[in-house]
Order: structure tokens, then sequence, then C-alpha cells
């Protein structure tokens, strides 16, 4: 029965497991517009979808469409760049269209509960005000005159204004009684607000711009560059720590801001975005900037996402999550710290938000600027092969602050006293009477990784998965770090009820008990994840380290991020060789980035800072070039290698995990797999079935099989072609899971 003429067909994404739109009928009378969010019956229930494409005829039997329940109109359609981001990262990442579209939204976004904003006060110039001759005014009328000058760039909200004075409120009463200035409410109006006239002239829009500081010759290179890029193009910002990175993205953002573009900067860690928010509000006063990551609560995460939407935020300052948001204005995007693994989504759509960053700048024709002191080494490869374009901060920006020295200590030919050195613990002292702080770094948080017997080698092993329980001292406890297993730690061996119980190894509990025995009166202070569970704790300790609180630090990778703590001049690193033979071929290249940035917090004020490495390999190249501060030469070196061994970025991978509670059916699926995938004869590798490298987690064995091609295009076409024979080999029991460009093992 063919369809009336009236009816037309919307494709719409759903979040279910399936890599296909489903169609439903749109009547006449409904306003459907693509992006736009619906209500349809699906099964026994009514679901939220997303429009993709609204079409003409459909494949399906015409009698069982269903027609579309209801159309939501509380918010505006989803653009058409967003659509085809995100239809982008489905077909790259062959992960299911409307699971990849459906979570790019904010949760209430995903309800069919209607949105509620609260509506925003905002204050304007009135034709009246508009038409006033500024210079006319009483000088004695500071705060009105400061305010009409900001409304003369652009409307403002209260809360903005009330950043120029505190009797702002009383100001704006008599503007307002003077028909000079006028309220309107944001949200009610979005229209109004901020956004440009056309042809309106770039030098009008002079933002604020606080402290802007001499940038240094290299600064200005690096901010000339981008400036200049007229579209889409790549940068790679390779500063070293305390070069100023932070400095030439100020500048950017301004010249962005300047022509009313928004600006997208993405950071690894939650943990840094309130630091980093409060900093640019303060270099840019007058501009809306904005945040989004998944600490916000739901109704926040909303309302940031929608004043982004609507252009009223200027700088949007976000996690991996934040490159799907809609950013009408978009001008620039940068990508701080670009190395960091936590850009790479390890669940449900697997994407490194750092390249489908790049993807955005592209479609969208503007540049993206990748800063790091140690680059991942793909982005670093691509920008001595000129598809990136290299800027170089080798000067640190205060031109006193020297780089940390660094030294190798042999852990097997010095005195060490519960793994640390005498050496070490001498500097300490040191420092301590200098009034000087001291960081100890140690990748391990509790007490000791494992607890053994004496008597017959019996190990704390996890009864769930291939990995060891850690112990933990302060609530005596025996905890896994990978499936949160714990219990009583035993008092006698369960094997051979010897007591000769001991741990092995050292972890920052047990590193601060040791520093506290030594230095009874120092003040110490623990940094991990244990230490910092409580939301505010992190900041309070933030906090107690600036103030000088603090004599020793002893802590975790988290120390090692973004943070400027003027009074540290040492640090010293714990246990750091296990990365030297891990099965993971970048571990080497996270060692160097790790101990790089934790070394990077020694002596940036202007005293000297000094690095102590306790190692059994102090001749190892990794370490050597720490000490000479040669990235680039680090960076060679492991290129070469990689280009030897066929990795990354010389070759593109993806793996095929699989987890289950029977090995048998975990290896059967990935054996069919790996031989449908030879079958198919494509231009790939196809490596063997193997454990990964936590073979058993809670209890599910896991394996994988990798997939390695000469170009993405190769790649992407094996995948698309293998995606069938995948669906069709049964594995229901199994969690599987396609991961393209891997980071993990
Ligand atoms: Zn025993
Ligand atoms: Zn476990």
């Amino acid at each position: 029965m063919p369809l009336p003429l009236t009816m037309s067909i919307a494709r719409i994404a759903l979040d279910i497991p399936l890599a296909t739109l489903f169609d439903y009928t749109v009547d006449a009378a409904m306003d459907v517009a693509v992006g736009q969010r619906v209500i349809v019956p699906f099964g026994t229930r009514q679901m939220l979808g997303v429009v993709m494409e609204c079409v003409a005829s459909s494949d399906m039997d015409a009698a069982k469409i269903k027609p579309i329940t209801r159309a939501l109109q509380d918010c505006a359609p989803l653009s058409h760049e967003l659509l085809r981001l995100l239809n982008f990262c489905s077909e790259y990442y062959r992960y299911p269209i409307g699971q990849t579209v459906l979570p790019a939204l904010p949760t209430r976004l995903r309800s069919d509960e209607p949105i509620v904003v609260k509506s925003i006060v905002s204050y304007r110039l009135s034709a009246q005000g508009a038409a006033l001759d500024l210079s006319a005014l009483p000088k004695n009328k500071k705060v009105q005159l400061r305010i009409l000058n900001l409304l003369l760039v652009r409307a403002h909200s209260k809360a903005e204004l009330k950043a120029v004075a505190t009797t702002v409120s009383a100001a704006l009463k008599l503007l307002v009684s003077e028909g000079w200035v006028e309220e309107f409410d944001v949200t009610q109006n979005p229209h109004l607000n901020p956004l440009p006239q056309a042809g309106e002239e770039a030098n009008e829009k002079c933002h604020l711009f606080n402290g802007a500081h001499t940038l240094t010759v290299e600064q200005q290179v690096a901010v000339d560059a981008v400036t200049s890029a007229q579209n889409f193009q790549c940068f790679l910002l390779h500063g070293i720590t305390g070069s100023g990175k932070t400095e030439v993205y100020v500048h950017l953002m301004h010249h962005a801001l300047q022509r009313d573009g928004q600006v997208l900067l993405l950071v690894p860690e939650i943990n840094l975005t309130p630091q980093l928010e409060d900093y640019f509000r303060s270099r840019f006063p007058d501009v809306d900037i904005t945040s989004l990551h998944s600490g916000l609560s739901e109704r926040a995460r909303l309302e940031n996402w929608l004043d982004a939407q609507q252009g009223r935020a200027k700088i949007i300052l976000g996690t991996r999550l934040s490159v799907f948001a809609e950013l009408p204005k978009l001008a620039l995007i940068i990508v701080d710290e670009e190395h960091d693994a936590s850009f790479k989504q390890q669940d449900g759509l697997r994407y490194s938000a750092r390249d489908v960053a790049i993807f955005r700048a592209s479609q969208r024709g503007v540049p993206i600027v990748l800063g790091s002191a140690t680059p991942s080494l793909e982005s670093f490869h691509n920008a001595q092969t000129g598809r990136y374009k290299m800027l170089t901060l080798q000067q640190r920006a205060n031109a006193s602050a020297r780089l940390p020295t660094v030294r190798c200590i042999h852990t097997k030919q010095n005195l060490m006293k519960d793994g640390i050195s005498e050496i070490l613990l001498r500097e300490i002292e040191l420092r301590i009477t200098r009034g000087e702080q001291s960081l100890l770094f140690i990748n391990r948080r509790g007490y000791a990784p494992v607890l053994m017997c004496g008597g017959c080698g019996w190990l704390s092993d996890c009864k769930n998965c291939a990995g060891k329980m850690v112990l933990h001292l302060q609530d005596q406890r025996l905890r896994c770090h990978h499936c949160g297993y714990q219990i009583r730690p035993p008092k006698v061996c369960p094997d051979c009820a010897s007591n000769d119980l001991h741990p092995i190894g050292s972890g920052t509990q047990r590193i601060e008990e040791v520093l506290q025995e030594r230095f009874p009166t120092a003040r110490i202070l623990r940094v991990d994840r244990d230490s910092t569970r409580n939301k505010r704790a992190w900041q309070t300790m933030r906090e107690q380290i600036h103030a000088n609180e603090v004599d020793i630090l002893v802590g975790t990778q988290m120390l090692a991020k973004g943070h400027d703590f003027p009074a540290l001049t040492l640090v010293g690193v714990l246990n750091p060789d296990s990365a030297l033979y891990s099965s993971d071929f970048r571990a080497s290249e996270k060692l160097y980035a790790q101990l790089a940035q934790v070394s990077g917090r020694a002596g940036r004020a202007d005293k000297a800072g000094e690095v102590i490495i306790q190692t059994e390999f102090p001749d190892h190249p990794l370490y050597r070039a720490l000490q000479r501060h040669d990235f680039n030469g680090f960076a060679a070196e492991q290129l070469a290698e990689r280009d030897m061994a066929g990795f990354p970025p010389f070759h593109f991978q993806a793996i095929l995990r699989a987890e289950g509670k029977v090995e048998g059916e975990v290896y059967a699926y990935l054996n069919q797999a790996r031989t449908a995938a030879m079958a198919l004869a494509h231009p790939v590798e196809v490596l063997g079935v193997v454990p990964a490298a936590l073979a058993r987690r809670a209890n599910h064995v896991r394996a994988h099989l990798l997939i390695q091609a000469s170009s993405r295009r190769a790649l992407q076409t094996f995948l698309r072609d293998w995606q069938f024979d995948l669906d069709a080999i049964p594995h229901h029991k199994l969690r599987c899971a396609l991961d393209i460009d891997p980071l993990e093992f």
C-alpha cells in the first residue's frame, strides 16, 4: 500500500545496540526537523530518539511503519554539523549510530521531561543608551560608566556585571530608570543575546583581557602562526613545562573572541577544570565561560550545554565529552595535554576526544592547537612529517626559572631504608631545614602492592582477577584495585598457617609511614585516590600546599598534572622501572611523559629544582634522555623502534576484545572472528588471539585479537566488511567490543 502523499518518513536514531536507523511516519500536521528530539513507539515502550534524516519513502512495509508519537519543541534541533560529526564517529569507531548520538547529549535531553530553564536576566543598552555620548557623562559616575562601556560591547548578565563592582545593583537600577539600559530574559529571547549583526566590525569586539603579559619571542611566533591560519590547520604546540603554553592559549582565545567566535578547550582531568575556569575567568572577566564534564549535576550540565548551544558561552572548558557540544560559532579548538590517555573513552563509543576534535576542526574549517610538553608519538610524528605544524617553546617563560637537574640513584648500589635511599632522605632533610617542599612520587596507592608468606611463598591473589590484592593498612584491608573485592588481611597464611606474613614493596601509605618515622615533626601530606575521595579534599590540600603548610608530599600521578607549587624544589621518583619491561609498547612513552611532568613541578619559581630517580637501570636511555631534557631524542629513538616493529604511528590498529565467564567461549568467538578476518583477504595483518594484559577480571576471562594495517583507509575498509562476519558469530554470552586506535591491551 503506497503511503499517502502528505506523509513523509523520518529516520530516527534510538539508543539501541543495532547499527541502524528506525523509520517512522511524520504526520503532515507535525512539525519535525532533522536533528529534532522525538518520542516514538518501540516495541511496547515509548522511546526518545533523534531525527537523523527526513526522506520520502522507506524500504519497510508501509503497513508496519508507525507514526512518531510526539516531537519535542523545548530545544532547538541538533545542528547538521553535530549530526555529521556523530555519524562520522559511528562509522569510524564501528559503533551503533543511536548509541553514538544519544549518549553524546546531556542526560536531561535524553528524557521527555520538558526542559525548564531558569530565567537569566540580562542587561543591554536601549536605543537611547546606545546613542549616548559617554565622554559627555560626569566622570564621577565610575560604576555606571563601566557598565555602559561593557554593554556597548554586548549584553551582560547581572552575574557578569557583578564582577565590575560590588555596588553594581544600585548603578543598574539608576541606568534602567534613566531609560538607557533595559532588562531582558536571555532564555526567552535567545536571538537577542550577544549574537552579532552581519557586517559588524570585528574590531568593535574588544573584550577585556586582563594582565596581557608580554609574550616571549617563541610565544609570539606560536600565536602569530595560529592566528594567521585562515582555515583548518592542526598545530602541535610542543612546550616544555613552565614555557607558558597557557599564555599562548589566552592570546589565541582573545583573538577568536574578538571575532565573536567560540573557543573549545579540552582538558584531560575534571580535577583541573574548576582551577582553570577560575583562571580564565580572571583573564576574561567580561566573557561567558562555561564548563562541561561528568562531575557536574545533570541540571548544571544541561544549562551549560544550552549556554554553548545558544552561543552565550564563548569559552567552553571541558573533558572529553565536551567535544560533542553544540558550538554554533566555534572558531578555535585547543586540546591541552594532548598526550593524555584520558582523552580516550574506554567503553561504549571508544572515541579519542583529541582525534574527534581534529575531525571537528577540519569539518568546521578552523584551526586546532594540540598542546603538550611531551606530545604523543602519533602527534609528534604527524608534526615531523608536515601533517601538523610544529610550534616549539623551549624556554621557560620566567627567564630566571631553570629546568631541574635530574639525577639517578642506583637502588642496588646505595643504602636503602624501606624503599627510600639515604641520599634522597638527606636531600629531603635539607629541604625541611630550608623551608622548602619535597614531593615523593610513587605510582601505587595503598600500603604495599602485595602480602606474601615467608613460609610457602603464598601471595595475596584476588580470587576474581589475575591481579594481586593491595594491602591497605589504614582500614585493615586487602583490596583488589581491578574489581573492588576486599577482605581483612589474614593473621596466618591461608595455605601453610605460618604467621610469617609480610608486605612486599611500597605504596603511598607505606612511604608516608617511613617518612613520618624519619621526620617526626615534618608535615606530610599524602595525595592519592584514597585520600582525595571526598570532593573538597583535593582543593583543601592544594590550598595547604600553596600556603606552605606542608613539608613533604607523597603522591601518585594526581600530583603530576598541571599544578604549580612554588615552594617545591625536590622531586623523588620511587620504583618507576616496571614500565621499562612492560609488554605494552606505549609504556615507555607514558613513563617519560609522567616523569617529565612530575619533574616539571620542581623549581618552577625562582628556586632551582632537583629530581632524584631511584632505579636499577640508571643508564637506561629513557632516564638519560630525561636528564638531558631531550624529548626529541627520546621520541626519535622510540619512533625508530616503532617503525621497525610496525607499531603506530606507522601502522594503524584495531582490537577486538572479548570477555566472558567461560574461557572456551571467549576463545572460540575470537578464533572464529580471526578465521573470518583471514578469509576476507584484505591487505591487513591479522595477529593471533591472545589473553589481555589482565587475563581475568571480576571473574571474566579476557582476550583479544589485534588487526594492523599500513593505512587508515585499508583498516576501515576491512572493518566494514568484517563487521558483517562479527555480527553473524554468536556471542550473546560475551562482552565484545571493537576498539579502533586502542591505547590499552
Ligand atoms: Zn604460607
Ligand atoms: Zn579483583
